[in-house]
């Protein structure tokens, strides 16, 4: 970020000031949703190598107008207060905007996690673990972490394991974390979750006819060209969906060591076999390696995903965006001085409040299943395809013709967990994004998606603190 450029942290604080001025919640209310509760800083030792390192990290619960709260844990050499701050204030509105009963919180371990080994990564993890036992800073009631930048499955079943081992005989222990392996409690379709929902809300935003028409594109996903930074999680998973459902073409790809361009379409499951091989996307045959790698602000594209970090799109590269739509996968890739350049430029930015929630949303779907210790499907998934199926023989049996078993299978077929799953998806990031959409095109002075997504948030918020009593 360039010098005397505006934080991430002072940037979400503009956005919330921005959204607030424009309804008319008093201030006091305001100045309690925007403050973070509660900020935990710690210190602790960790056995790395032959010596012992002191590890800097944070959990920030932004706001327990909801409980537990909620919000993913990152390990980055960027992490700072102000930073875990920023993300754990995004996390209260993305909650309310989705509709998912949680506070906003997030943690931070200031490491890069590619300069450990698995045994030190688990020590670290476990440890921070321990620091948030310690001050009743995580469980199943209190605050729920879950995947960030940096962390998966693994150091999830990791902070699994070592809550269990405190929380003698807790019957919703599991709940304590989200984002685990299927097999330690977790629910089928939370890795993909979140470039899941960033396909959705793509989607939902350009079956919009009048808003494609006002930016110059055509309605419809399908065919479009769509440039990813970042190829971590979220990044592969919105490239991924993108082009097998949306039938989109992905025809650039950015990481941190490279970026590669092809405008006939990148095979993107090749791209995630080689990148699983060779730990990295350069030499890949399938597309060209730019000689800069910064260079994939500007290629030539209608979509363009940052899905890495925050900072990506400054003040300085955004003139150079040839994209119409911005869809912040990353929480806070666009600095409020790009996001100046960009709206002037007429860009659609889908804001990372709403289009990066589906996470949070299937966290919450996790956490529920593991409250009622039963996976979902189980009760009606029979039920429901023996039901289809008498329909079937029914029909068959009035009209004298039958259907073929190919038929017969897919109509008759019962919900499995993956399938309610993206169904309770679908659903929330399309209704999300109408209700966005509606603040925008109702509220006066409201003018851009993010402002938009800010008030719809506030208004729910605000509507649970005064029903809490806490204001008048
Ligand atoms: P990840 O660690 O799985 O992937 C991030 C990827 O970005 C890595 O492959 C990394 O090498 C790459 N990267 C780092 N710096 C880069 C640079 N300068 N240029 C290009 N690539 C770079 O992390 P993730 O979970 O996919 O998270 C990515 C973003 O999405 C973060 O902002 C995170 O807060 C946000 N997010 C994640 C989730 C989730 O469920 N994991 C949910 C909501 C939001």
């Amino acid at each position: 970020m360039s010098k005397g450029a505006i934080s991430f942290f002072q940037t979400v604080q503009d956005n919330f000031d921005k959204a607030a001025a424009l309804t008319d919640l008093p201030k006091g209310l305001l100045a309690q949703i925007k403050a973070c509760n509660a900020v935990y800083q710690m210190r602790f030792p960790v056995k790395i190598g032959n010596g012992y390192q002191v590890i800097e990290a944070y959990r920030v619960q932004h706001s327990q107008h909801r409980q537990p709260t909620k919000g993913g844990i990152r390990y980055s050499d960027m992490v700072d207060q102000e930073e875990v701050m920023a993300l754990a204030s995004l996390m209260t509105f993305k909650c309310a905007i989705v509709d998912v009963p949680f506070g906003g919180a997030k943690g931070g371990i200031k490491i890069n996690p590619r300069n450990y080994t698995e045994d030190e990564l688990q020590r670290i993890t476990r440890r921070y673990t321990v620091e948030l036992i310690k001050k009743g800073f995580i469980g199943p009631s209190v605050d729920v972490p879950a995947p960030d930048y940096g962390t998966g499955s693994r150091e999830m079943a990791w902070i699994l394991d070592t809550y269990q081992t405190f929380s003698k005989g807790e019957i919703d222990s599991a709940g304590c974390v989200t984002g685990k392996p299927v097999n330690q409690n977790g629910i089928r379709g939370r890795t993909e979750a979140t470039g899941r929902g960033v396909f959705y809300g793509i989607r939902e935003a350009m079956d919009v006819p009048e808003d494609m028409k006002a930016i110059g594109l055509e309605p419809g996903i399908a065919g479009k060209r769509i440039v990813v930074q970042g190829f971590g999680n979220v990044g592969s998973y919105s490239a991924q969906i993108s082009q097998f459902e949306g039938r989109a073409l992905v025809v650039g790809v950015a990481e941190y060591d490279g970026t590669i361009y092809n405008p006939d379409g990148i095979d993107i499951d090749a791209l995630v076999k080689h990148k699983n091989e060779t730990g990295s996307i350069t030499k890949f045959p399938g597309a060209k390696m730019l000689e800069d790698k910064n260079d994939w602000v500007g290629l030539d594209c209608d979509i363009l995903i940052p899905a890495a970090l925050e900072n990506q799109i400054t003040g300085e590269n955004a003139k150079k965006v040839k994209a119409k739509i911005i869809a912040e996968a990353a929480n806070g890739p666009i600095t409020a001085e790009g996001e100046k350049i960009l709206l002037e430029k007429g860009c659609m930015i889908l804001p990372d409040v709403y289009l990066n929630a589906g996470g949070v949303t299937v966290s919450y779907f996790e956490w529920l299943k593991n409250l009622s210790h039963m996976r979902f499907g189980r009760m009606e998934k029979r039920f429901n395809q023996n039901t289809y199926s008498n329909i079937v023989e029914t029909v068959e049996r009035l009209t004298e013709k039958s259907i073929s078993p190919h038929e017969r299978k897919m109509i008759t077929r019962g919900a499995d967990e993956i399938d309610l799953v993206r169904s309770g998806l679908e659903e929330t990031m399309i209704n999300a994004y109408h209700s966005i959409r509606d603040v925008k095109e109702r509220r006066s002075k409201c003018n851009d998606l993010r402002t938009a997504a800010f008030i719809n948030a506030l208004d729910k918020v605000a509507n649970d603190y005064i029903s809490l009593g806490v204001f008048p």
